[in-house]
């Protein structure tokens, strides 16, 4: 039995799955996210909300296939893709990989370094361009990522204490296509990490249970413990604070793409960008991250991270 204060309930592996899928039609019906007919791509990181999404699409009898971003923080990385590669060849899924190193020259740790900002920036900065340049160069129609409904608490947390208008703004579970951007979607959006969690244990799916050590002490996290802190006290609190947010404020503030300023191309890859006289902000950090010697996962770790690190998968 899996005990869920938010439903003040005990689940049984059956129903766990039942509530799971329910919750998961009904977020791609609510935000009208697909038809049947979609071929979607996944982002899938080895982590279990990402193969738990990719396993309820295909159980669902969505078209779903894989896409894997090598990053090289290192042995983190290692496993990520072990267990992702394993999980598609033991269901026969069509899973893409690109990765960093190969095909750009550069991975997280070093683009940390060359750039002296925060490993997440580079990070997250080249999965959006790889997402959306695949997505597009494949042919789907839609991306879908496997954000939770603990992620955007915590996300909206964050925007909301900077009072982050234009984030806010954009926060959905849905990015429409627009201006060269593929469409985007988050079906786990109305789903807890403990409820992913769960569903991976109930159908036997192996996933990498560590988190990316360069999320270890970061303010994402910070967010994350403090929601789960008030939820701990009242059961709910998460999920009142982010659905609440998305039945009564985002129909009052949401923007979408076309109504933003159209965007040029990037000189240099044809991606859309602001400018079409500069590179865009992945080749910028492709060119500076390229040129710097390949720095190890440990020497961007701070040093919480870098005890957690070594004793998870040792000194290297
Ligand atoms: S925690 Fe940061 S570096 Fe790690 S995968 Fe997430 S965005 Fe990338």
């Amino acid at each position: 039995m899996v005990d869920l204060p938010r439903h003040n309930a005990n689940f049984c592996a059956t129903h766990l799955q039942q509530l799971c899928v329910r919750q998961v039609q009904r977020a791609i019906s609510d935000f009208s996210m697909f038809d049947d007919s979609a071929r979607i791509l996944v982002a899938v990181s080895g982590g279990k909300d990402s193969l738990a999404l990719w396993d309820m699409l295909v159980e669902l009898g969505y078209r779903a296939d894989g896409l894997y971003i090598g990053l090289g923080i290192g042995e983190y990385s290692e496993e990520s893709h072990r267990i992702t590669s394993a999980f598609a060849t033991e269901r026969g899924l069509t899973l893409h990989t690109v990765d960093l190193r190969d095909e750009h020259g550069f991975d997280i740790p070093t683009a940390a370094r060359a750039t002296r900002r925060v490993p997440c920036s580079a990070c997250g900065l080249s999965k959006r361009h790889i997402f959306d340049r695949e997505t597009t160069r494949l042919g789907y129609d839609v991306l879908a990522t496997g954000h939770n409904l603990d992620d955007e608490a915590a996300v909206l947390l964050g925007n909301t204490i900077r009072w982050d208008v234009d984030y806010l703004t954009r926060q959905y579970p849905v990015l429409e296509a627009g201006h060269g951007f593929p469409r985007k979607v988050k079906p786990l959006a109305r789903l807890t990490e403990r409820e992913m969690a769960a569903w991976c244990v109930i159908r036997g799916i192996d996933y990498v249970v560590e988190e990316c050590p360069m999320a270890i002490g970061n303010r994402h996290s910070g967010y994350k413990e403090t929601l789960n802190e008030m939820d701990e006290r009242s059961p709910g609190t998460k999920a009142s604070f982010y659905l609440g947010f998305l039945d009564r404020m985002a129909p009052l503030i949401r923007s979408t793409p076309a109504s933003q300023g159209a965007p040029e191309a990037c000189p240099s890859c044809g991606a859309p960008s602001s400018s079409s006289e500069t590179p865009c902000a992945f080749c910028r950090l492709e060119s500076t991250a390229s040129a710097h010697e390949p720095v190890p996962v440990r020497m961007v770790l701070n040093r919480t991270a870098r005890r957690a690190f070594d004793a998870q998968w040792g000194e290297e």
